[in-house]
C-alpha cells in the first residue's frame, strides 16, 4: 500500500496570509503546507480521502492519475470544498464516482454539493458522484479490468477491498476516520472512544491530528496525540493537520526526546508505504 500525504496544513494552510510569524516565513519547504487530504493506492484502487479546498493544486502537484472512490471524514470546508474539480476526473474515465462518508455528513455535503449527485450530469460537465452512507466495514469493488489499466498485480473486476470507518471525536462532531489494512487515518481527531480504540489493534502506520503544542477545543494538541498513540501503539505514527504554531524541524527534533515510539511529522508529498 501506498499513501501520499496531499496536504498536511490545518484549515487555514501555511503560510496563512499576512502572517508573518517564523513558520509563515520559513524556508523549509516542509513548512509550506496546503490543506490535509490524502490518497491511498492498494490493490490496484485508488482512494482519495477528502475533497480539500486545495484539492485541483494536489491532484497537479502529485500527479494523481485515478480515482476510484472517495472517503469523505467529514463535512467542514478544508476537507471538502475542492469536491467540484473531481468532474476531470470523472471526465477521463467517462464513470461516476463513489463518495463513502457518515449518516451525519451526508446531508451537509448534499446541501453545497447536492447538483453533483445527479445521474447523466457527465454530459453537462457537471461532476457526477454516488453517496454512500457507511455505518461500518464496507467493500470498495473496481469497475476496472486489466484492459482498462488496472495497476499491475492489482485489483480486477468483481474483487474487493475492505474499508472500516472509525469513528472519532472533532469537538462537538462525531466525524470518520478509515481502516484499511493495517493502516488508518485519523483526521480532526481531539478524541477517541474505546470502541474505536478496539477497531485500531495491530497498525503498521497511523496517520493523526496533532494541531499544535497549545489546547485546542476540536483538535488533539501534541500531548492528546501522543496520549492516543501510546493507547493504539502502531508501529509508525505520522502527525497532520499542522498549524503555523509548529516548525517541522522543531518538532521532529522534540520528538525524538519527549517519546520512544515511532513518530514523524508528516510534511506535504510525503510517501509512507506499507506492506
Ligand atoms: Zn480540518
Ligand atoms: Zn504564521
Ligand atoms: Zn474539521
Amino acid at each position: 500500500m501506498k499513501i501520499t500525504l496531499l496536504g498536511t496544513g490545518t484549515s487555514q494552510g501555511i503560510p496563512v496570509p499576512l502572517c508573518s510569524c517564523r513558520v509563515c516565513r520559513s524556508g523549509d519547504r516542509r513548512d509550506r503546507r496546503l490543506r490535509t487530504s490524502a490518497v491511498v493506492e492498494t490493490d490496484g484502487l485508488s482512494l482519495l480521502i477528502d475533497t480539500s479546498i486545495d484539492f485541483r493544486e494536489q491532484m497537479l502537484r502529485s500527479n494523481v492519475q485515478r480515482i476510484d472512490a472517495v472517503l469523505l471524514t467529514h463535512h467542514h470546508f478544508d476537507h471538502l470544498f475542492g469536491l467540484d474539480d473531481i468532474r476531470a476526473f470523472n471526465q477521463a474515465t467517462g464513470k461516476a464516482i463513489d463518495i463513502y462518508t457518515s449518516p451525519q455528513c451526508e446531508p451537509e455535503v448534499l446541501s453545497r454539493f447536492g447538483y453533483a449527485f445527479k445521474e447523466g450530469n457527465l454530459k453537462y460537465g457537471l461532476p457526477e458522484l454516488r453517496m454512500n452512507i457507511v455505518k461500518e466495514a464496507f467493500e470498495i469493488t473496481s469497475t476496472l479490468t486489466s484492459a482498462d489499466g488496472a495497476a499491475e498485480g492489482g485489483m480486477l473486476r468483481g474483487q474487493a477491498l475492505q474499508v472500516l470507518p472509525v469513528e472519532v471525536g472533532h469537538g462537538r462532531l462525531n466525524i470518520y476516520g478509515f481502516r484499511i489494512k493495517n493502516f488508518a487515518y485519523l483526521t480532526d481527531c481531539k478524541t477517541i472512544s474505546e470502541a474505536s480504540y478496539r477497531l485500531l489493534e495491530n497498525l503498521e502506520v497511523v496517520v493523526i491530528d496533532c494541531l499544535r503544542y497549545t489546547e485546542h477545543p476540536t483538535h488533539a494538541n501534541l500531548a492528546e496525540t501522543l496520549a492516543h498513540i501510546d493507547r493504539i501503539k502502531p508501529k509508525r505514527a505520522v502527525l497532520i493537520h499542522l498549524s503555523h504554531e509548529v516548525m517541522h524541524a522543531e518538532l521532529e527534533a522534540r520528538l525524538k526526546t519527549i517519546t520512544s515510539a515511532n513518530v514523524e511529522v508528516g510534511y506535504d508529498q510525503m510517501q509512507i508505504i506499507t506492506d
